[in-house]
């Protein structure tokens, strides 16, 4: 799954099993470590033959990217996680640029009979919570789902009951897990589906649930995201946040409260309301560009809060060129304008901006962009304000 960001936080695999541990969820031993010398410290404390080490960012596929190792000596555990560490793990769902490892996670290694799948998230369909499970775990679900969609297996929970029993053991059925292992799967699917449903997720996955050879039914991968919109009902959760693992921008964004999510075009956008801004997209992609960012001022900005989106637009190095599209309603044009020419005058612009204004006060925000002295061209409307633009910055 691609952008999080503004609607959903995602968290470690470490500190998703902290969460699941406590609805009763079956996880194995382990614990974080920052540097070798801890990992070393950390399987010493553990004991055992057989480690597992991790490397914990905020992306799966670290196993084919080589960022999940066993290790058979504690030296080993040492060495790997030194190597882990520090390292730039590029996986399917990182992007080309990958991610720098930070942390570790040292896991007690188990007997793995079978490698299963189990997730809960909000079905759109239905408006209902869906736990789906199958019995091709431990690869890409998105494959199972798209090549063989029957060996995926689905149930719908009624917000009312909660996950049933009876429902919890048709899933481990259904799966093909062992019949004296069913009891330990519908306490792990219970367990799961009572930790999405507390914590406010918008996804729990495991991603392998195994079945050990001697028969217990654990999460060996943990995935749980969390709808921001609940996130201030649980400060404990907010407590897991990684702002090394964000969007540095999108992370300055949230601290304006504004809503923004980085694309990967040139054309810089300001905009106030999410349909006008979905709009603004469409509208740049239809005259043949691409749009560098999704920004949303909301309805009632302020100067302030406009300069400050402004600045995050222009310090993307790929924004060749700005394109504003405001309807003032509760914000006001000239609020607009003048927050705009703040922030150029602050910081400077060398790239074309092309801005459509229409509602209130437009008369006197046009009057602030004419006072100004910027070179800022006024577009007649939406359409052509994207023609403009995307003609400046092909240049
Ligand atoms: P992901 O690749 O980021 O999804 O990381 P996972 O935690 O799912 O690990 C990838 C694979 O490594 C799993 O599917 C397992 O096959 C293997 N693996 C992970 N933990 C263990 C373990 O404790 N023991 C063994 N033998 N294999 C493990
Ligand atoms: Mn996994």
């Amino acid at each position: 799954m691609s952008k999080k960001g503004i609607q959903s936080m995602n968290i470690h695999e470490y500190q998703a099993k902290e969460v699941l541990r406590r609805y009763g969820v079956a996880t194995l031993r382990g614990k974080v470590a920052n540097s070798a010398e801890e990992a070393l410290k950390v399987a010493q404390d553990m004991g055992g033959n057989l480690w597992v080490v991790k490397a914990q960012i905020h992306a799966g596929g670290r196993g084919k990217g080589g960022g999940v190792k066993i290790a058979k000596t504690v030296e080993e555990v040492k060495t790997l996680a030194g190597k882990m560490i520090g390292m730039n793990l590029v996986t399917h769902q990182t992007g080309p640029e990958g991610k720098q490892v930070q942390k570790v996670y040292i896991e007690e290694g188990c007997n793995i009979a079978k490698e299963y799948y189990v997730a809960c998230l909000v079905d759109r369909v239905t408006g209902r919570v869906t736990v789906m499970a199958s019995a091709e775990g431990g690869v890409d679900i998105e494959e199972v789902a798209a090549e063989r969609p029957e060996a995926i297996v689905k149930v719908i929970v009624d917000p009312a009951t909660g996950l049933m029993p009876y429902q919890a053991r048709h899933l481990a059925f259904q799966i093909g897990l062992p019949a004296e292992s069913v009891n330990k799967a519908t306490q792990f699917f219970v367990g799961l589906y009572k930790a999405f449903i507390d914590c406010d997720c918008s996804i729990a996955e495991i991603n392998p649930l195994v079945l050990t050879k001697e028969g217990q039914v654990l999460a060996l991968d943990a995935k749980m995201n969390f709808d921001s919109n609940a996130l201030f009902r649980h400060p404990d959760i907010m407590e897991y946040r990684d702002l090394t693992e964000e969007d540095p921008t999108e992370v300055e964004a949230s601290k304006y409260d504004l809503a923004f999510i980085k694309l990967d075009g040139s054309i810089g956008c300001l905009v106030n309301g999410a349909g006008l801004a979905m709009a603004t997209l469409d509208i740049i992609k239809l005259h043949g560009s691409t749009p560098a960012n999704f920004l949303d001022v909301g309805g009632g900005a302020s100067k302030e809060k406009v300069t400050a989106a402004f600045k995050i637009i222009l310090k993307d190095p790929n924004v060749k060129g700005i394109l504003v599209n405001i309807f003032g309603g509760i914000m006001n044009c000239e609020t607009l304008a003048l927050g705009v020419v703040m922030a150029v005058k602050e910081i400077g612009m060398s790239i074309p901006l092309v801005v459509r204004m229409e509602g209130t006060n437009v008369a006197k925000g046009k009057e602030a962009f004419a006072k100004s002295n910027l070179n800022i061209t006024v577009a007649e409307n939406l359409s052509d304000a994207a023609e403009k633009a995307v003609a400046l910055t092909k240049k």
